[in-house]
């Protein structure tokens, strides 16, 4: 008999909790076992009315006379949504509440339906079921793209807007009445002055990119008026002379296309000219063309410096030959592009290289910018300091920044307490393409964080404050999680799942099949399926976190790890990963999982992750690897995990020694370079990866 009270309503349970597991009784049983639907939730495949003879008989009777039972009266508004609900369509037997085709709703880029659903006040699982009958496959917290929630939402009748992470960050900025738009295409004419180049040094590791920053810091252009650059704060200005005219130049003193990337991606765009460094003994390699594809994405005009001239058989011609290949022909081959032949070491063409610089930008970039406002611009390096607190060197893009400005900063705010150059002297104000260390910050900001002046500190710090908000939201959005070992349990009981599908990833083959050969002995009893979809060697990769999405499946990996953005992506997803080093402990935690004793009490954390990029032997510390930190913060005193192409080298190592530069720090953050020292520790190859992690108390699921 039909009953309304159990159809999927938003917010109501259905009389029958937990009806059946996924196509208990009835037709129309999910294929994959992946659509698994909350029962109570209403509205997913498993929650569906079960035992009747067919879905759909309990759909069409729901708000049919419905018999005298629910004749109680009913507020304006009850009614109203009951009538629109009435209205709205019942794909799949579920309803879902339904726009007037005009209904605006945002929904941040890279939302789940899980997002969606919360906007408009449905059920994931039902939106799940919608999107299914409309051919496309999603789960509820997979995230989505633009398309796919267009056409869901002209199905239900709203009108969706995607808001990116630039459009936010304007609309959080406009909130407090600041305009952030600057540059030559917004600004009059006449609000505009030159400013100086800023320039990044790039190519292969060992070309000479350190070496020529330092030449060109000690180059003392205009004699006498500049004392040596000591300080290394992230940035330096030079000053050339040029067709008789004083030109300062702006370089960021992080050599490397890494840093230069990391700030792109947060969408900072720092650098105006890139110079390509390529050693002429050496020709052409594999960063070299890394390097000229990030700056030709990223329309950075480039100079190459032909380096190491000095050494026999350099072959300077040869390095010329070999970038045409990537369209970067030298103006004496007839293209745009200018090749200075210099020697770092011996201080030779820098004068040139800077000449070349300067020429590029007047020919290719109109570099002008408006002093006279508030200043904005990025922040490309940061530090915690002992004495001094949170220092940042800022490099000022639009606009003067003043001693005394209220500043904020990713998450951080403040006012500007002092201000230094990179000869450690005081300065007052600093006008566009002027890079300065910046105290009187409340945190650290990331590299690439964008600093803007707010009209005072209480704006400063609520502007700091809601941005904190959104990222704290965006942390909790990615601890949803899927299926995982501690709630397998309540998950088979309540029949969301009848089958366990784990993929295995290990070190070598052997331990993955004498993992798959103990996992497939265990005794699962009747109830479950266990069930090994994917096999393989070599660290988790992205498709083995698809196909877990795609199938609901747990990922083992045994002496292997997911990476980086991998592992990222894995956390985003809410795909779980449990690694192990231990055939029985692998076995052992399966085992009591499906039996539903798994009560683990402690998980991993992981902290932050860093690449070594070079190693400096000491005989004072012993190695040091220079790394560069990709995510989250390096911290001295974690744990920390080595990994080579994705297999553990080492583990439970301590973070002995943190550097940057010349001072001992206490941690290093995303997009920085620095030198990790692991103690006794030094089994360490360029390109390993080093993860800190620790482990917390973790709630019971
Ligand atoms: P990076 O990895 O690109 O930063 O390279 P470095 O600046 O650290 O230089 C790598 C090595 O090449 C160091 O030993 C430098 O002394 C050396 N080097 C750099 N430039 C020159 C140069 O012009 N001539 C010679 N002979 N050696 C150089």
């Amino acid at each position: 008999m039909p009953d309304r009270s159990a159809i999927a309503r938003p917010g109501e349970r259905p009389a029958r909790p937990g009806a059946g597991r996924p196509g208990a009784g009835g037709p129309g049983r999910p294929g994959a076992g992946g659509f698994a639907g909350r029962p109570g939730g209403g509205g997913g495949f498993g929650g569906r009315p079960g035992g009747g003879p067919g879905g759909r008989g309990g759909t069409q009777g729901a708000f049919g006379k419905g018999g005298g039972r629910n004749k109680q009266r009913k507020s304006k508004r009850a009614k109203r949504q009951e009538f629109e609900q009435m209205d709205a369509p019942t794909i799949g037997g579920v309803t879902v509440p339904r726009g007037d085709g005009q209904t605006i709703v945002r929904i941040r880029q890279g939302a789940s339906l899980t997002d969606f659903a919360e906007r408009i006040n449905a059920n994931p699982a039902s939106l799940v079921t919608v999107l299914f009958h409309l051919g496309e496959m999603a789960t509820a917290t997979q995230s989505l793209d633009e398309e796919t929630f267009k056409l869901l939402g002209a199905e239900l009748g709203y009108v969706i807007q995607i808001v990116s992470p630039e459009d936010e960050e304007r609309e959080l900025f406009e909130s407090f009445h600041i305009d952030l738009e600057f540059g030559v295409d917004v600004e009059e004419d006449e609000d505009l002055v030159a400013r100086p180049p800023v320039v990044t040094v790039m190519g292969h590791v060992d070309h000479g990119k350190t070496k020529l920053l330092d030449a060109i810091r000690n180059a003392n252009v205009v004699a006498g008026e500049h004392g040596g650059i000591t300080q290394h704060i992230g940035a330096y200005q030079i000053h050339k002379e040029h067709e008789g005219v004083d030109r300062p130049i702006t370089f960021i003193d992080t050599p490397g296309h890494e840093a230069f990337t990391a700030m792109r991606a947060r969408g900072a765009k720092v650098t105006d000219i890139a110079i390509l460094v390529v050693a002429a003994d050496d020709g052409v390699m594999p960063q070299t063309i890394e390097a000229l594809n990030h700056a030709q994405a990223a329309d950075v005009p480039i100079v190459v410096a032909v380096n190491k001239i000095d050494v026999e058989g350099a072959n300077p011609s040869k390095v010329r030959q070999q970038l045409t290949e990537y369209n970067l022909v030298a103006e004496e081959y007839g293209g745009e592009t200018m090749f200075v032949d210099v020697s770092a070491k011996q201080r030779l063409g820098i004068e040139e290289l800077l000449e070349a610089v300067l020429l590029t930008a007047d020919a290719a970039l109109d570099l002008r910018a408006n002093p006279d406002r508030d200043a904005r611009g990025v922040a490309i390096e940061a530090n915690l300091d002992r004495g001094r607190g949170a220092t940042a060197t800022v490099l000022v893009q639009s606009g003067t920044l003043h001693v005394g400005d209220a500043i904020v900063t990713g998450s951080a705010h403040g006012r500007v307490r002092a201000m230094l150059d990179e000869q450690g002297k005081p300065v007052d104000v600093a006008g566009p393409s002027r890079p300065v260390q910046v105290l009187g910050l409340s945190s650290v900001p990331r590299a690439g964080d964008t600093f803007v002046v707010a009209p005072d500190d209480r704006t400063a710090r609520q502007i700091a404050e809601r941005r904190e908000a959104a990222d704290r939201q965006a942390s909790l959005a990615k601890a949803r999680k899927r299926i995982s070992l501690e709630n397998l349990d309540a998950a088979l009981a309540a029949g969301k799942i009848d089958t366990l599908n784990l993929i295995l990833k290990g070190d070598v083959s052997g331990s993955v099949e004498a993992l798959e050969d103990a996992l497939l002995q265990i005794d699962v009893g009747d109830e479950v399926d266990l069930r090994i979809i994917d096999r393989g060697v070599g660290a988790i990769t992205m498709n083995n976190i698809n196909l877990a999405m795609a199938s609901n499946a747990i990922i083992i990996g045994f002496n292997v790890r997911a990476e980086g953005q991998n592992a990222d992506y894995a956390e985003r997803e809410g795909v779980e990963i449990r690694y192990y080093t231990v055939i029985y402990q692998a076995i052992e935690e399966v085992e009591a999982a499906l039996k539903g004793m798994l009560k683990p009490e402690f998980e991993e954390v992981q902290l932050g992750s860093a690449e070594i990029r070079e190693i400096f032997r000491s005989s004072k510390f012993g190695n040091i690897a220079g790394s560069i930190v990709r995510s989250g913060e390096i911290k001295r005193g974690a744990r920390a995990r080595i990994t080579r192409n994705g297999v553990v080298v080492g583990d439970n190592v301590e973070i002995a020694g943190l550097r940057r530069f010349k001072d001992d720090v206490t941690e290093v953050r995303e997009g920085y370079e620095c030198g990790i020292n692991l103690g006794s520790f030094n089994d360490l190859q360029v390109e390993d990866v080093i993860t800190t992690y620790e482990m917390r108390e973790k709630p019971r699921g």
